[in-house]
């Protein structure tokens, strides 16, 4: 099944110059919604990528990460932007085109040394994805590798991740 036909293309969104790839197309298809969830899953397994925990990002990875971490049989934890969780956090930050950002995750998600898989549905940059990997890198986690439905190959962003695998269903 090629996800591209699912996968609409809007130009100039949410500024001129970013093509962004939207994925709503792909979750409001039954068939394609299965697949997605399905073959990511399917791909950790045949890795041997056992993980005690899923970890989202905010907010699309969300809506891929717990569909997984229900398939995997794992625990789920949403990495969110500043202010949306809670409790007690730990937070790291990262640096966008102008400025920098934040995500943080509650501090007692997820005990030192538990595996962690992290998700998303799109590496661009890589920014979001390696600043994930620190935070889980000071709980202590082990991180065990990356899931992304759309990987932007252009931008390089695998180069800024640590050495885990990397898992992707549709590359541009
Ligand atoms: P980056 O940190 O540059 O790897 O950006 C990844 C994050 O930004 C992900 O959460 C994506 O959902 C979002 N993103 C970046 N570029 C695009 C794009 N062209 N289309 C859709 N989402 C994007």
């Amino acid at each position: 099944m090629d996800l591209r036909f699912l996968i609409r293309d809007i130009p100039d969104f949410p500024k001129p110059g970013i093509f962004f790839r939207d994925i709503t197309t792909l979750l409001r298809d039954p068939v394609g919604l299965r697949y997605t969830i399905d073959c990511l899953a399917q791909k950790f397994t045949a890795a041997g990528l056992n993980a005690d925990y899923v970890i989202g990002i905010e907010s699309r990875g969300f809506i891929i990460g717990a569909p997984l971490a229900y398939k995997l049989q794992t625990g789920f934890v949403p990495v969110r932007k500043p202010g949306k969780l809670p409790s007690l956090v730990y937070s790291v930050e990262y640096e966008l085109e102008y400025g920098t950002d934040r995500l943080e995750v509650h501090q007692d998600a997820l005990e030192p040394r538990s595996r962690v898989l992290i998700v998303d549905d799109l590496i661009a940059t890589g920014g979001t994805a390696s600043a994930t990997a620190k935070l889980m890198k000071q709980i202590g986690c082990e991180l065990v590798g990356f899931g992304f439905v759309i990987e932007l190959q252009d931008l390089q962003g695998r180069k800024q991740l640590p050495d885990v695998p990397i898992v992707t269903l549709v590359e541009y």
